[in-house]
């Protein structure tokens, strides 16, 4: 059993295909970390899997949680409290704090993904104290949050920052489900791209060592392709400099539009760090207008994979004190 902190709340990052859950302090300290991969289909079955992550989080710790912030990859009509649309997973129309507050009992608050990894990147992280930042969370796709003045930037419904959804291929390969486009973001630049392409390439040359692993039954997928890059494999290298010059192009989209002092790139894509960053920086300095280009900073998240988590949390705090002051 973990030490019992004082005062933690529960963030949750659900993600396309996974959740991961941490008990977070007042100072984002995490007293214990859990995850689960999470049903994409079934709806009751996903709310359960996500009740059962809350509660061996909150047991964890000893069971004094304050309160509960969920990152869902979702667009979010804050105003009806409802998921209102997600290309990944079957809660559209759910009023998924209410039905999860239901269930594992505390106030539970929602937010985009996207929003709250850069919540917690801008209190905290790469972003610390800046006024304008966007950020691009590579996972199963891409979320993405905006800080305009300081603030969280929702849009008029709350559908703001969809980054993953910028068309940069207008022939490209057709989007997920959820998605009426092609060629979008996150077709190019994402967990899910970088493990089609290296399952292509395992496929079509099984000499390499992206086919060796296939053949040796290993699961060929990013994590693999950034392992097999750092071990200088030319082939892994090319995957990522070729997902990191699309990043670029997306870049080059945001930065001309945004004008921000800083763009973070987090997910669990970027555990490939500078092999994806520099050539994305490099398409930025090439294509980018130079004003915008040169003022801006593109960074690594500072909480990596654990952004969106984080975020949660400092959502889910910040809502319980308003509640206290109202
Ligand atoms: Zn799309």
């Amino acid at each position: 059993v973990a030490e019992v902190p004082a005062e933690c709340v529960i963030g949750v990052d659900l993600g396309g295909t996974k959740a991961i859950a941490g008990a977070v302090d007042a100072s984002l300290a995490v007293h214990y970390r859990g995850r689960r991969e999470v049903p994409t289909s079934d709806l009751e079955a996903l709310l359960e899997t996500l009740t059962e992550l809350v509660e061996e989080v909150r047991e964890a710790v000893g069971g004094e949680v304050e309160g509960v912030g969920f990152g869902i990859p979702c667009l979010i009509d804050q105003d009806r409290g409802l998921a209102a649309s997600s290309v990944h997973l079957p809660i559209n129309g759910v009023a998924f704090a209410d039905v999860m507050a239901e269930r594992v009992g505390l106030p539970v608050f929602m937010d985009n993904d996207g929003n709250l990894a850069l919540l917690a990147e801008q209190r905290a992280g790469a972003a610390h104290g800046e006024r304008n930042a966007v950020m691009l969370t590579l996972g199963t796709g891409i979320a993405g949050g905006i800080v305009i003045g300081g603030e969280l930037y929702r849009g008029s419904q709350g559908a703001a920052g969809e980054f993953g959804h910028m068309i940069v291929w207008a022939d490209g390969p057709a989007c997920g489900p959820g998605c009426r486009s092609r060629g979008c973001l996150e077709t190019l630049v994402s967990g899910t791209a970088l493990s089609r392409e290296a399952l292509a390439l395992a496929s079509r040359s099984p000499a390499s060592r992206l086919g060796q692993a296939l053949a040796a039954g290993r699961e060929v997928s990013g994590p693999l392709v950034t392992e097999l890059a750092f071990d200088g494999d030319g082939d892994a290298l090319a995957l990522l400099e070729e997902l990191g010059t699309w990043l670029g192009i997306g870049l080059v989209n945001v930065v001309n539009i945004f004008n921000p002092d800083v763009v973070v790139i987090g997910g669990g894509v970027i555990a490939a760090g500078e092999l994806i960053l520099a050539p994305a920086r490099r398409v930025l300095a090439e294509r980018a207008l130079a004003f915008p280009a040169e003022h801006v900073r593109v960074e690594a998240a500072h909480f990596g994979a654990e952004s969106g988590m984080l975020g949660a949390a400092l959502f889910a705090r910040e809502r319980l004190g308003e509640r206290v002051r109202a």
